[in-house]
């Protein structure tokens, strides 16, 4: 079969050619109809050799969904020619994190070597992929599997992080998204779903934040040094309640930092490396600053009912198997508009 591979340290991403996969028992083989690109996947490509966790070649994609094609030995639940999604961050399934579906905090991954797809695992950007197992699964339901696709990282990553702002999201506070690329259009419109804070949307870039107004941004604000200064201009001098950084460089924590609200509290998604002081004096009083990451299982769930009763639109830019590396060029430079999603199947 064909599939995207990261090959060596410093290469661009290639199509090629590699064994078709086979489900040992418990496992799941997925036709691939649809695979989600993160800019993580840049941050990965861009690591040296010295820190790099994961074996290669490693072919690419930790958002998939598709079509159940076999099913290995003892699997029960689902059957051949489901449609369904993947939950990515995998655990071992049995510790105290995992018990509760909340596999992206395993206490015990790293010590047994157990990677999530497209992230140390083979994962989706091929026509075909294996599952580890059925509690990876989310059936779609009636879901368009292309559209759908990305709220296995952008939509769960950035509700995770969000659901735990809500009591703070009361009428009258406001929300800042910094970054309104994949994970932020997805974010402006999980915060008009959930809660009723105005929302302000930060880029550099005017598409992005034409996108932003579009799926529901109430206020628009170019991403640089008076940013901050912008945003308690737009709250009254009173700052932002949450901030939530889908870029999570130097730049923009400090704009988080900046226009945070007193008790309000600061989520770094974004990998940029940019930090947030903490400490007596350094920020207003009682900011919580928290650094998550992805989401668990129940929540990819509720995430997918949300899909399911209309309140998430994901703007996605298609592309074929072969032309997954020129969409990897594309988010590098800033040309996605959404989320670029490969069709390996067609
Ligand atoms: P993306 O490229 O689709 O979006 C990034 C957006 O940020 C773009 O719209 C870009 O114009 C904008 N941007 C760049 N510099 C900016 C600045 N200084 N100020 C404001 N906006 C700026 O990326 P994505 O796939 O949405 O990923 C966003 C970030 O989240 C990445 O760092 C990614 O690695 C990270 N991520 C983290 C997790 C997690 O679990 N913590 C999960 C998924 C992705
Ligand atoms: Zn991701
Ligand atoms: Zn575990």
């Amino acid at each position: 079969m064909k599939a995207v591979q990261y090959r060596s340290i410093g290469a661009a991403p290639e199509v090629v050619s590699v064994a078709d996969p086979e489900p040992g028992p418990g496992q799941v083989l997925l036709e691939v109809s649809a695979a989600g690109v993160c800019h993580s996947d840049i941050a990965v490509m861009s690591w040296p050799a010295e820190q790099f966790p994961y074996r290669l070649p490693l072919t690419l994609g930790h958002e998939g969904a598709g079509t159940i094609a076999a099913l290995g030995d003892g699997v029960a639940g689902f059957e051949v020619g489901d449609s369904v999604a993947v939950y990515g961050p995998w655990g071992c399934g049995t510790c105290w994190p995992c018990e509760g579906g909340r596999e992206n905090y395993c206490v015990r991954a790293g010590e047994l070597g157990i990677f999530p797809p497209g992230l140390g695992a083979p994962g989706a950007i091929a026509e075909y992929m294996i599952v580890d197992d059925v509690r990876h699964l989310e059936s779609l339901d009636g879901l368009d599997p292309v559209r759908t696709v990305p709220l296995t990282d952008a939509g769960l990553t950035p509700y995770h992080a969000i659901k735990k702002s809500l009591p703070k999201l009361v009428p009258g506070s406001t929300a800042v998204v910094i970054g309104t690329g994949g994970l932020g259009h997805v974010a402006i419109q999980l915060l008009r779903a959930l809660c009723p804070a105005r929302v302000i949307a930060l880029d550099v870039s005017e598409d992005k934040l034409e996108l932003a107004r579009t799926v529901g941004a109430h206020e628009t604000v170019r991403s640089d040094d008076k940013a901050a200064g912008r945003v308690k201009e737009l709250t009254e001098g009173r700052g932002a309640t949450a901030v939530f950084d889908f870029v999570g460089a130097a730049p923009t924590t400090a704009t988080a930092a900046g226009c945070v609200a007193m008790e309000g509290d600061i989520t770094i998604v974004g990998i940029g490396g940019g930090t947030v002081p903490v400490g007596f004096g350094a920020l207003p009083f009682e900011v919580n600053v928290t650094a998550p990451y992805w989401g668990s299982r129940g929540e990819l769930r509720e995430v997918l009912d949300l899909a399911r009763a209309g309140a998430i639109d994901v703007h996605v830019e298609t592309f074929a198997l072969d032309d997954a590396p020129h969409a990897y060029e594309l988010l590098h430079s800033g040309k996605i508009n959404g989320r670029a999603v490969i069709r390996p199947n067609g």
